[in-house]
């Protein structure tokens, strides 16, 4: 199941990421049509060739690509993804292996000698860390390890009964 996210959605697209959706968040296209920001219609027809169900809270969007559209109602993350869960049946166990970069939609690499990220991240996480990953995009290369923002994550989403 690939995503297209609308504008103003970027936490919900950041997450999708992390738990391995490959996600195509449509302000990151603006680059792509040359024009800002991207209307609708060119949208729906990136979502058509690419595949992707396009995920928006603008219900004239979601009119115009019923077929392969959602719209979300409401406010709120966790609200957001119980739709999504309870709808398109989206399973949202987390794994590092799994996941994709949450910058630029890339799949991890898992890095086998950690001295090459040595100058990527803080030095008390380089010593505290033994498993990290890297973005396979060249011009991001982010690097990612199970730390506590990742815990704190999953810690919400268990709270919102979001995990089994
Ligand atoms: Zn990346």
């Amino acid at each position: 199941m690939k995503f297209l996210v609308d504008a103003m959605l970027g936490k919900l697209t950041r997450f999708l990421r992390i738990f391995g959706f490959d996600t195509v968040y449509a302000n990151d296209l603006e680059e792509h049509f040359k024009i800002s920001p991207v209307p609708d219609e060119k949208l729906v027809i990136y979502a058509q060739k690419n595949n992707r169900i396009i995920i928006t809270k603008d219900y004239p969007l979601y009119k115009s690509f019923t077929e392969r559209g959602f719209y979300l109602k409401g406010e709120g993350i966790y609200n957001y993804l119980h739709q999504l869960k309870n709808n398109l049946n989206l399973n949202l166990n987390f794994s590092m292996e799994n996941a994709r970069c949450s910058i630029c939609n890339s799949s991890l690499k898992k890095i086998t000698d950690k001295k090459l990220i040595e100058d990527r991240v803080k030095s008390e996480t380089y010593k505290h860390y033994d498993e990290f990953f890297q973005c396979l995009n060249p011009n991001c290369k982010k690097v990612y390890w199970d730390g506590p923002h990742i815990m704190s994550i999953i810690k919400k989403l268990k709270a919102n009964s979001l995990l089994t």
